[in-house]
């Protein structure tokens, strides 16, 4: 049995920083792991931008409730899933993430934690481990699985690379050019093709 592994904004939802942005118009905020590859260095500028104006966990979940995941997310997700065991692994926080889980009815989500104060200012944030994309990657294959990864960007790169396949998804041109050894799919019917070929080589 294989595991499928997936990314989560930017394969099934959108980028929930770039819309925090563009909703409240802070433009510093729409920075993503596409252009600060340090995760670290990137968070830290978004709490401290956070705190500058005054947000707290409830501003940035009013603007992710607005939001919806990609189309035709759902139903690709509701493919893989009838194909494959599949975990979802994100950089993202389970305080964000929540609503969007209830919209693809719940998929197992392996993520990071906030740390919030009693106004809910976001004072902190906790990863799980590091590089817990990759760790994960490495645990499934200890107990056997075969691991088929998707992702569209730089923090994706050590779990593709981990995984007995790897496949991009709409990433930027300059992940593609840094990592020509993974296949790249620009739609879910590409990316169905990808997963059952990675099935059929491994
Ligand atoms: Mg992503």
């Amino acid at each position: 049995m294989e595991i499928a592994c997936l990314d989560l904004e930017g394969v099934l939802i959108p980028e929930i920083w770039i819309n925090v942005a563009e909703k409240t118009g802070i433009k510093e905020l729409l920075a993503t792991t596409r252009d600060i590859p340090d995760y670290d260095v990137l968070m830290r500028q978004r709490l401290d931008i956070l705190a500058a104006n005054d947000l707290t966990i409830h501003d940035v979940q009013q603007v992710i409730d607005t939001l919806t995941p990609l189309d035709g997310a759902k139903e690709f997700l509701d493919w893989l899933k009838s194909e494959f065991q599949v975990v979802i692994l994100s950089d993202t926080f389970y305080e964000f993430a929540k609503p969007l889980m209830r919209q693809l009815d719940y998929p197992t989500l392996f993520c990071h934690k906030l740390g919030l104060d009693e106004d809910g200012t976001i004072t902190d944030y906790h990863l799980r481990m590091a590089d817990q994309k990759r760790e994960a990657v490495k645990r499934f294959h200890e107990i056997n699985f075969k691991v088929i990864a998707s992702g569209d960007s730089y923090n994706d790169t050590t779990m593709l690379t981990e995984a007995d396949r790897g496949i991009l998804y709409c990433p930027p041109q300059n992940v593609i050019d840094e990592f020509p050894q993974f296949p790249v799919a620009t739609d879910y019917e590409v990316l169905k093709a990808e997963f059952l070929k990675a099935r059929a080589e491994i």
